[in-house]
């Protein structure tokens, strides 16, 4: 066993060997542009790319058609949220309404506050005390001028899987689209857009153990078509909505990481969250006052975020070199304030700065996992036993 362990599988995840091993070539020999036409380099890597295509559209149920890839989740949000409302000015609403909720990624939360200061109306909804939407919150929040209904499928800090087939259903019986950032989701559970009403849906390669920089945005081209406002002017490509020349290897990658996921899916969700139970179990054994964020009901398999009392998050952190373990995520661990995606559940006080985000994934062993929960009760303990009375 090599230390540090890595446990923070929502920031990022390793690289698949196979998705490494398929990559390779497109950055040797296979080096063409998709978009010349005129040559067998550009044949060959724009067959590489419209094989990923289907993977990437097989995994969610959508059609090739539907992809648009994209330099991650990140633009695949800000291209969904601001072209769909984009769109709809230019169509001539006026300034359109955007519902959204306070955990989402900051990618859609700050692009929500850059659409509110070009004169849109946002809602930002409150989830209930378990990370949970409250549907009926939702649905009295949509507004004649509503357009787009933003709420990610599970969230990267606690984990919480929402009822996207209940938003979905809410969406469509008031005709307004429902946009859903499934980076932590796809490739973990199944996702349909069909089944689960989604119109457009973010993804990201090196959430599902592909590469970094490189994701994709589902849009939806039939019942309704979809009107996107591209946000990069350029050559054209992805049917418009995203120009700037592909990046082969990755979308390379990002196809296989679907392939993969398809077939092995629900082995690595049934061994990831037996390890993720056993890590809870062991430290909620051997230690008192651990409070778990969110809902363990409705959970990503790898995911455990948890407080333990009398314990700074940071001070944790520090005592454990070994563990390679966010508090809250990647993107707030340059901020003070804490979580917001914690401060809109509710939690407070201490609890709010001493929180740990476990990710668990494809490659964590029963060993790693025993290991991390002996070092986290060793050191909480003396953490505690080093405070001042
Ligand atoms: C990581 C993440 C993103 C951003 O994806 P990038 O590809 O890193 O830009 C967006 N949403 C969620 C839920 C994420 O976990």
């Amino acid at each position: 066993m090599h230390t540090p362990i890595y446990l923070d599988y929502h920031a990022t995840t390793p690289v698949d060997p196979r998705v490494l091993d398929a990559m390779l070539p497109y950055f040797g020999p296979q080096f063409g542009n998709a978009a010349s036409g005129t040559h067998s380099f550009g044949w060959q890597a724009e067959g590489a790319v419209e094989l990923a295509r289907r993977r990437v559209a097989a995994l969610m149920g959508a059609s090739a058609g539907e992809i648009v890839f994209t330099s991650g989740a990140t633009e695949s949000d800000n291209l969904a949220v601001k072209g769909v409302v984009g769109a709809a000015c230019e169509a001539g609403h006026g300034a359109p309404h955007f519902i959204t909720m306070a955990s989402e990624h900051k990618a859609v939360l700050d692009s929500a506050h850059t659409l509110e200061k070009a004169g849109c109306r946002v809602t930002v909804l409150r989830p209930r005390a378990d990370g949970l939407i409250d549907l009926d919150q939702l649905r009295e929040a949509i507004a004649a001028d509503t357009v787009l209904v933003s709420v990610m499928y599970a969230n990267n800090e606690i984990g919480t899987i929402q009822p996207v087939r209940e938003i979905g259903a809410i969406c469509r019986e008031k005709n307004v689209r429902f946009h859903c950032d499934a980076v932590q989701a796809f490739g973990k559970v199944p996702v349909n857009v069909e089944a689960d009403g989604i119109d457009l849906m973010s993804v990201s390669a090196h959430k599902m153990y592909g590469p970094k920089g490189v994701g994709a945005l589902y849009v939806r081209r039939k019942n309704p078509r979809v009107a996107v406002a591209a946000q990069m002017d350029g050559g054209g490509h992805e049917s418009g909505m995203r120009s700037g020349t592909l990046n082969v290897p990755g979308i390379v990658g990002l196809g296989v990481a679907c392939e993969v996921a398809a077939r092995e899916m629900a082995e690595d969700h049934a061994r990831v969250s037996g390890l993720r139970d056993r890590l809870k179990a062991r430290l909620e054994a051997e230690l008192d006052g651990v409070r778990v964020h969110g809902t363990m009901e409705h959970r990503l398999a790898g995911n455990l975020n948890c407080s333990f009392a009398d314990v700074e998050g940071d001070a944790l952190l520090v005592g454990l070199p070994e563990l390679a373990v966010s508090a809250g995520s990647a993107c707030n661990s340059h901020g003070g304030g804490g979580s917001h995606v914690l401060r809109a559940i509710g939690v407070e006080g201490e609890w709010l700065h001493s929180s740990v985000r476990f990710g668990l994934g494809r490659f964590t062993t029963g060993e790693e996992v025993d290991y991390a929960a002996g070092r986290v009760v060793e050191v909480v303990r003396q953490l505690r036993a080093a405070r001042p009375v």
